[in-house]
């Protein structure tokens, strides 16, 4: 296969603040790598709070002119950015693909499902109107109008690192509000070619500010981004633990904050279901991404009376469709992991559930002969709840497979978590799939599918997993307060 590199036409390495490609005041700057092969793939500015203040700055100049834009002007503006987006989609799922190391097949895949939200927002924008209420009094009106929050602060993850920007960013522009975004470290570069696209559709600058900075500045940037007392809104998708750090420095301005957090999914798999649609859906809600995804399915809760044939079906499709390798080569369906950490945690996760007593039916390692940072996908069953594997969020290739005996059992095992992100149930049964649909503590349920999210609908978790939705006319209206006016003496 070849190197990426050459073909990265969109690979920035400057921030970009104001409209312009900038450095860090300090001079800094960090590598970004190729998990694939460990190579470096560009340098980046390593920013600090002064340089996320100056961004600060040019996001609250921008948000004056451009929430007086008309709702039909921004929503063509951001029509221009799908659009474009569209065009360079090669381009930008390589860069995806080299800094994330996902297949270059699920690369383009985000770089869809990252635009779906461009397009949709575009729609979105000229639909977000206020009402006129009846009140008590005769010879007055109340009228309840929606107006854009101001400056948002975007702190994304690495693991979709276009769409989770996009999704952020379309809504809050549809709303009038504009923004600095903090990429994580990992992944700055695909944040960097969205925003070079964006200034090609004539994003007015200002409106979309990049601060890039490695882990080691990422607090400090953050706090900046967080207490700045231009900032109305902290939008972050990320692991819980720093999400309620940034809702505790959000708290002290009391500010909006919109959350999307780690989930831990389970997979439910009752007697009447189609067990072939089962089991493909189970390689899509565990295997897509390497795991690496908050919706990712986390505990399969398969029942006793199809339990042999779901392990068996599941461990064939995995040992013959898996296919592990640099997310470049034709064919390869699972790219490494993102970084050593990832590497570390999911070994730790196997070492832990193995030394309890859980047993791997496939995988278990990491495949050394090529590269540091690839792990086998990996099946373990006898899985009991005092393993880590069972009670964290895996976030990795690893599916974990507990045996049940009834509805009761599986929706008692399932709520007993403090997420509540996604969940899936396979059931012919009617009656069981709406029992499930309500009994299940989780943002979002779906019923026979492995796949939930579109642009269309509410993404979101409940209890630790986040607070507010993405996607659907909602997310649009997460970026805006509701004025009441009250016109008296008519
Ligand atoms: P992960 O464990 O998947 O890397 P994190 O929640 O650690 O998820 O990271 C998500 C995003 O949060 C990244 O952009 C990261 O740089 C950022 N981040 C991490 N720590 C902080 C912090 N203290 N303040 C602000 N942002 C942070």
């Amino acid at each position: 296969y070849r190197p990426l590199h050459r073909n990265m036409h969109l690979l920035k390495n400057k921030a970009y603040v104001e409209g312009k490609w900038v450095g860090a005041a300090s001079g800094q700057e960090f590598s970004v790598l190729n998990p694939a092969d460990d190579s470096v793939i560009a340098s980046v500015p390593d920013m600090t709070a002064p340089d996320a203040k100056k961004a600060l700055d040019a996001a609250s100049d921008a948000f004056q002119t451009w929430k007086s834009y008309t709702a039909k002007e921004r929503s063509k503006i951001i029509r221009k950015w799908y659009e474009v987006v569209e065009a360079h989609t090669d381009d930008l799922a390589a860069i995806v693909t080299a800094e994330s190391g996902k297949p270059l097949s699920e690369a383009k895949g985000e770089v869809a499902y990252g635009n779906s939200f461009l397009e949709w927002f575009a729609d979105c924008a000229r639909h977000i109107n206020g009402e006129i209420l009846s009140g008590p009094w005769p010879n007055k009106r109340i009228l309840a109008s929606r107006q854009p929050l101001g400056v948002v602060s975007v702190i994304t993850p690495w693991n979709f690192p276009f769409a989770m920007i996009t999704r952020k960013v379309g809504a809050l522009m549809a709303a009038g509000c504009t923004c600095v975004i903090k990429p994580a470290e990992d992944t700055p570069l695909s944040a960097l070619a969205a925003v070079e696209l964006a200034e090609k559709a004539g994003v007015p600058k200002g409106v979309i500010n990049v601060v890039t900075c490695s882990r080691k500045n990422a607090a400090d940037v953050g706090k900046q981004m967080c207490e700045d007392s231009r900032v109305r809104c902290i939008s972050f998708t990320g692991s819980t633990h720093v999400g309620k750090l940034l809702y505790g420095l959000a708290a002290k301005g009391i500010k909006r904050v919109s959350l999307e957090l780690g989930g831990n999914a389970p997979f439910i798999v009752f007697p009447s279901a189609d067990m072939n649609r089962a089991l493909d859906q189970a390689m899509l809600a565990k295997f897509r991404n390497n795991g690496q995804a908050c919706v990712g399915a986390n505990r399969f809760l398969i029942h006793e009376d199809i339990y042999d044939q779901f392990i068996e079906g599941f461990k064939e499709r995995i040992q013959t469709h898996c296919i592990l390798g640099p997310g470049t080569k034709e064919g390869v369906t699972c790219g490494p992991l993102v970084n050593a950490e990832q590497v570390n945690k999911v070994a730790g996760f196997v070492a832990d559930a193995t030394q309890k007593g859980a047993r791997v039916l496939t995988g278990g390692k990491i495949a050394a002969d090529l590269g540091s940072k690839y792990f086998q996908s990996t099946l373990i069953d006898n899985v009991t709840p005092d393993m880590k594997v069972f009670n964290e969020e895996v976030f990795g290739p690893i599916a974990t497979i507990v045996k049940i005996k009834s509805e009761k059992e599986a929706l008692e095992i399932a709520n007993n978590t403090n997420s509540g992100l996604a969940a899936y149930v396979f059931t012919k049964d009617l009656g069981q799939a709406f029992r499930m649909s309500r009994d299940l503590e989780f943002g979002m349920v779906a019923i026979n599918d492995g796949l939930l999210s579109t642009a269309e609908a509410p993404f979101g978790g409940i209890k630790e997993s986040g607070i507010g939705r993405e996607g659907s006319m909602h997310g649009a209206e997460e970026y805006t307060e509701i004025k009441y006016t009250l016109m008296s003496d008519l």
